[in-house]
């Protein structure tokens, strides 16, 4: 009715990862937190059926306040569904969007069953694809590895090679970890210079030691990549690309910092003030506050019964989202990089602070490192950002401000930390860029 609110529409845009295979998955990577999953749903076929599947794209779609709708399936492996269910899926979307409206696709794959005809679909329908690849083979493989426990690295590769030949948009997935932790620039030019990849997200591997897969717990596995290690893993590649490819790589964490250094939203829930825009759904149309809280406690309805909008702005998910910022300790409210950090992701948030209060982050350590260590290439982009010139003129400042470091720092020992205030070594921080 005319000046009534369209109450199956959400008042702010909100994202949902979509599960239409539930945790099913072709692979058994040993610390993929979703495969446990599958216990939640006893009996199920896993398999998204099609009243779900038109139901959730109508009101997803619906929901949307803002004439542009992204839709992200994952999984588990979501091109187990099948290509016929896609092509449900986009005939779907095309039938239930509004004038004006752009519907965007995103899908992550371990691209083992890729082939001519999935994209030459993913190219026709612009599908952006997201491939998980833990660098070279033998640091890839080390966890990656399918039922039989056979490595997957070539698979994925010749997966890799099909979506270039289509010319299909993708990104890389890589997922730092205890076996790959040691490697970054190994990992970095692999993925830059073998791979050809030019978009990039280095996922920090935080798995919680227990049998549920919830999070719960506070001890993590050996898997597990150290705070300092993931720190330094992103130091590393930093001082790499910010010497060579700004402009031509394109990292996640690294855009999210230059938001952030230039005073704009992250863009990225993990480094957000709060969160709780960012659902999952799975497959037979349950939603949740988050990807990785598919579990009972944080179960919010299902969209068969309840509107979706509805399930958004509901009391369970405001409140899931603002205890992301409510929480935070006071070790992270009095923190120098609180700005761009805002306390990291909530899931992580199982250790202390040197005070002795909880609910400190558990990668801390190595946030704090990075921050600190890239303030000053980041104060550059950022001013050049706001002079409306590229950013990739930082690289040309690089000399000058190694030049300017060194002689801050002349008599700091390769073993002492690092006076920037990253709080780690010189060698693995600033003594990075002293040419002596
Ligand atoms: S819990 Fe973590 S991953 Fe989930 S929405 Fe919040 S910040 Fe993002
Ligand atoms: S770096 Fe550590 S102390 Fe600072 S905001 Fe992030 S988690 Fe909190």
């Amino acid at each position: 009715m005319p000046g009534l609110k369209d109450v199956s529409t959400a008042p702010f845009p909100f994202h949902i990862m979509t599960k239409p295979r539930g945790a099913i998955c072709n692979l058994d990577c040993k610390y993929c937190y979703f495969l446990k999953k599958e216990a939640l749903f006893p009996g199920s076929n896993f398999r998204m059926s099609d009243p779900v599947l038109e139901e959730y794209i109508q009101q997803y779609i619906r929901a949307q306040p803002h004439p542009e709708v992204s839709f992200a399936w994952q999984g588990g492996e979501p091109t187990l569904m099948g290509l016929d269910f896609f092509r449900k899926a986009v005939a779907l979307q095309a039938k239930y969007r509004r004038p004006g409206m752009r519907i965007l696709n995103s899908l992550q794959t371990n691209a083992i069953t890729l082939d001519e005809e999935w994209c030459r679909f993913f190219r026709e329908h612009q599908f952006l694809i997201g491939v998980s690849l833990d660098g070279p083979q033998e640091l890839h493989d080390h966890y990656r590895v399918d039922k039989g426990g056979a490595p997957s690295f070539q698979r994925v590769m010749q997966g890799i090679q099909l979506l270039q030949q289509h010319d299909v948009s993708f990104n890389i997935l890589t997922t730092v970890h205890a076996a790959n932790e040691d490697h970054p620039i190994r990992v970095y030019e692999f993925l830059r210079d073998e791979v050809a990849a030019r978009y990039l997200q280095f996922i920090p591997i935080v798995e919680r030691e227990n049998a549920t897969g919830y999070q719960e717990g506070h001890t993590v596995t050996d898997r597990s990549v150290t705070a300092t290690k993931y720190g330094e893993f992103l130091i590393a590649i930093f001082d790499q690309w910010v010497r060579n490819d700004v402009g031509r790589v394109f990292v996640q964490i690294f855009d999210v910092a230059l938001a952030a250094w230039s005073g704009n939203p992250a863009g990225l829930c993990v480094f957000e003030e709060t969160c709780g825009r960012a659902l999952a759904i799975e497959h037979e149309g349950s939603v949740y506050s988050c990807d990785h809280y598919v579990e009972p406690n944080y179960h919010l309805g299902n969209i068969m019964d309840v509107p979706l909008a509805e399930i958004v702005v509901g009391a369970d998910q405001r409140q899931f989202g603002e205890a992301k910022r409510d929480a935070l300790p006071q070790y992270c409210l009095d923190c120098e990089v609180r700005f761009v950090c805002n306390g990291g992701c909530p899931k992580n948030r199982i250790i202390q602070t040197p005070a002795g209060e909880a609910g400190l982050n558990y990668l801390c350590e190595g946030y704090r490192a990075f921050f600190n260590h890239i303030d000053e290439p980041m104060q550059i982009m950022a001013q050049l950002l706001r002079e409306e010139k590229p950013p990739a003129l930082v690289m040309s400042q690089m000399p000058g401000l190694e030049r300017r470091k060194n002689h801050r720092y002349p008599h700091t020992g390769r073993n002492e930390t690092c006076p920037c205030g990253s709080g780690i070594k010189y060698k693995k921080c600033c003594g990075r860029l002293r040419s002596n």
